[in-house]
């Protein structure tokens, strides 16, 4: 018994994958595909792809918007959770990373439920709250450019519904958070800020997980 999370070595971090990771071949494939690509530390870990995945089925989740869609891991995940007329709405400026997204998702047979925007995710989200969408998502993942991490969360609140869900992905930035230095690049202060923040607002229930770069769970009260 204890009564901290005890630290995840190498071998323990194996351990886990091997008792409790599964994981669609498609998904798999994408990761392995994505492993060798020079960003793909972007990808999320599969433990979280299956978290995401196991959440949605959780909260019966049909409407799913991502911010930040790299190659579309995450966003395969999900979409693989929701039911034939679910809908994903995904956030991306990246034509490159997104063309390998999407041959996945049509491998995987679910690239008619995902909507893909290429343009700022603040612009696609003013729309979507324009259109008269707030409230009608179930579960928003937001994993793009730190310094726009509060406006994305901000916008995501009006765009969930009530129980709704918000992740936020890389909240831990390496543990630069924990006492950033004047040469850190500006997404790190904002984290720290916005970390710091959310623990009071009264809006929505917090639950922060210490998995891959630290995650945090929002849901809208
Ligand atoms: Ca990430």
């Amino acid at each position: 018994m204890t009564r901290r999370s005890i630290p995840i070595n190498h071998d323990l971090n194996a351990y886990l994958q091997d008792i409790g990771l599964t994981e669609h071949p498609v998904m798999r494939e994408l990761r392995e595909f994505t492993a060798g690509h020079r960003l793909a530390k972007m990808q999320i870990a599969p433990e979280q792809g299956q978290f995401m995945h196991w959440l949605a089925h959780l909260i019966g989740a049909r409407r799913y918007l991502e911010i930040g869609v790299f190659t579309g891991y995450s966003t395969l995940a999900v979409a693989l959770a929701l039911p034939e007329d679910g809908e994903v709405v995904a956030c991306d400026v990246s034509k490159e990373f997104t063309r390998i997204a999407q041959a996945y998702w049509q491998k995987a047979g679910v690239a008619d439920r995902i909507h893909l925007v290429l343009q700022p995710a603040l612009t696609t989200l003013n729309q979507l709250l324009e259109q008269g969408q707030a409230g009608s998502f179930d579960l928003a993942f937001i994993d793009a450019d730190k310094p726009t991490c509060p406006a994305y969360f901000e916008a995501c609140l009006q765009l969930v519904r009530r129980g709704g869900v918000i992740a936020l992905d890389n909240i831990l930035l390496g543990g630069r958070v924990l006492s950033p230095q004047e040469s850190d690049p500006p997404g790190v202060h904002v984290m720290h800020q916005f970390n710091a923040a959310l623990k009071q607002d009264p809006r929505v229930r917090l639950c922060v997980l210490p998995m891959g770069d630290g995650m945090t769970l929002a849901t809208r009260i």
